[in-house]
């Protein structure tokens, strides 16, 4: 019989005493693999106290010394990078490759909260009267939590705990109830990296545990990365508790390919946006902006290297794109596929096709391509999170950056040119938080923001970076003068 996943609370491994449970499968095979607890408003309260309790003497603990909390958690991670990985695969299903480069940006997000020392400096004037000086402190909070989705399960709650650790206030996490079992084995390292008991803890479940964390007096700030509708209540409910918070939610990110675009290099960064990790990043191209001429080479390239991708199993070194997560998201992304074709846009590749040898219980559907997509089709305006990539075709640029201004969602936008000139105008002017010139997956790296805009974020302050350290802390002024 599969685990059952415990919560962390307090420094202790806890069996959650909850009556509802759900099972964690393999993608690629079905199988059950775990079964994580549903756990209680009680159990998230017992967490928040737990991080309350913990919070004084660790907010007097120095930056120095909460920094070196995060060279032994890098050690660890490094240790056990490989297993770590292959935890992701098991439950998420993305190929392997990537899971590696999504607990890579884990760890880079812990190298950056160890500058923690410098990067919570504040400033400070002299004489701002005569006589008269001013500081500006930055401190800790308290209690922070983050509410996790399933695509990066190790990745995204690194966004937000070693920042929040590392300035001095305690953490909670509530991790995706599909994929949460990557979050487990990362607390085992957090509890063998020997914070002290309480600064970290692990509450697995759903919508329960998140409104008993929104309606906690005792959480000052909530981090959500997810879809959107939920990142737009829980960004309202936060607010309305008297809490800060960030919501990164929901994308439709178009891939703008001009006349002059280097084509073999831009179709190969067009396949691994749209259908890497199978279609399932926030940051992944789910449409294709051909501008002008290039439609038809353009076109006749993505047909034939996307037929050439090898679906299967994750864990098989060979395989270039994995299962989608679960039954459920398979359903969704094959009534999308029914719907663009019912709005009249055309198949060049149908993924519904595909069977992989050895798996037939998987939840696999191949790279799909559709062309004559039009911005007003439903497959052109909601996140399909799948393999399911649109053509659409205009003639001019202005054209181009008029289609992604009128899509709700503000996450990614790509322009593929040689020129300058174009580039400039495409950087300057698009409404989305994360824009790449001639680079497919706009990522932003640990010490940058990992921005968003319109419905794609709810917030001010985004993760990583910078705007980490603002978000798990107040400034406080302090005005000074000696008699
Ligand atoms: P989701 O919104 O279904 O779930 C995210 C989290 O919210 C989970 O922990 C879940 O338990 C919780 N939740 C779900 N419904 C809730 C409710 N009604 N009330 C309170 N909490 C609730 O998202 P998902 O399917 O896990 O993740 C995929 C989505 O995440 C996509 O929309 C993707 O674009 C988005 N995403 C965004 C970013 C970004 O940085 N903008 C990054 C990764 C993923």
């Amino acid at each position: 019989m599969a685990e059952t996943l415990k919560n962390y609370i307090g420094g202790k491994w806890t069996a959650s005493d909850a009556k509802r449970a759900l099972d964690v499968r393999n993608p690629a095979t079905g199988e059950a693999i775990a079964r994580v607890p549903l756990s209680t408003a009680g159990e998230v309260r017992s967490a928040v106290a737990a991080a309350k309790a913990a919070f004084p003497a660790w907010r007097e603990t120095p930056p120095l010394v909460r920094a070196r909390y995060m060279f032994r958690l890098k050690a660890l991670l490094e240790e056990h990078f490989e297993d770590l990985a292959r935890t992701v695969t098991a439950e998420h299903g993305k190929i392997i490759d990537e899971a590696r480069g999504e607990v890579r940006r884990a760890i880079e997000n812990v190298e950056v909260a160890a500058g923690v020392p410098s990067l919570m400096m504040g400033y400070n004037a002299e004489d701002i009267a005569v006589g008269i000086d001013e500081d500006c402190v930055f401190q800790p909070i308290g209690v922070f939590a983050c509410v996790a989705p399933f695509n990066f399960p190790a990745m995204v709650p690194f966004w937000f705990l070693p920042y929040a650790v590392a300035c001095g206030d305690t953490y909670v996490v509530k991790p995706s109830e599909v994929c949460p079992m990557s979050q487990s084995r990362l607390f085992e390292l957090l509890d063998a990296a020997d914070l002290p008991p309480g600064v970290v803890n692990l509450v697995n479940g759903d919508k329960e545990a998140v409104d008993a964390l929104l309606a906690d007096p005792d959480v000052a700030g909530v981090s959500f990365v997810g879809s959107t509708p939920v990142g737009r209540y829980i960004y309202a409910t936060a607010a309305a508790h008297g809490k800060r918070a960030q919501c990164q939610a929901g994308a439709k990110n178009a891939l703008v390919v001009m006349p002059d675009a280097v084509i073999d290099r831009t179709v190969a960064a067009i396949l691994t946006s749209a259908y890497g990790t199978a279609g399932q990043r926030c940051l992944a191209g789910s449409l294709v902006v051909a501008v002008g001429d290039v439609y038809e080479p353009l076109k006749a390239e993505l047909v034939r290297a996307a037929s050439r991708i090898k679906v299967g199993d994750g864990l098989d070194e060979s395989t270039q794109m994995g299962p989608v997560v679960s039954k459920k998201s398979l359903d969704r992304i094959l009534s999308y596929i029914e719907k663009g074709l019912a709005e009249g846009a055309r198949l060049l590749l149908d993924g519904r096709k595909v069977k992989v040898e050895g798996y037939p219980n998987g939840y696999f559907v191949g790279p799909t391509l559709f062309d004559c997509v039009r911005p007003e089709m439903t497959i052109a305006r909601e996140e399909i999170f799948g393999p399911v990539l649109g053509i659409v075709r205009v003639d001019t640029f202005d054209e181009a950056v008029a289609t992604i201004e009128a899509l709700p969602y503000g996450n990614a936008a790509s322009l593929f040119t040689s020129s300058g000139k174009w580039a400039r105008e495409f950087r300057y002017c698009v409404p989305c938080g994360n824009v790449g010139i001639n680079v497919g997956i706009a990522a932003p790296i640990a010490s940058f923001p990992f921005a968003g805009m319109k419905d794609s974020f709810f917030g001010d302050l985004h993760g990583q970076g910078r705007d980490a350290i603002q978000f798990f802390t107040d400034r406080k002024v302090v005005i000074t003068r000696w008699f």
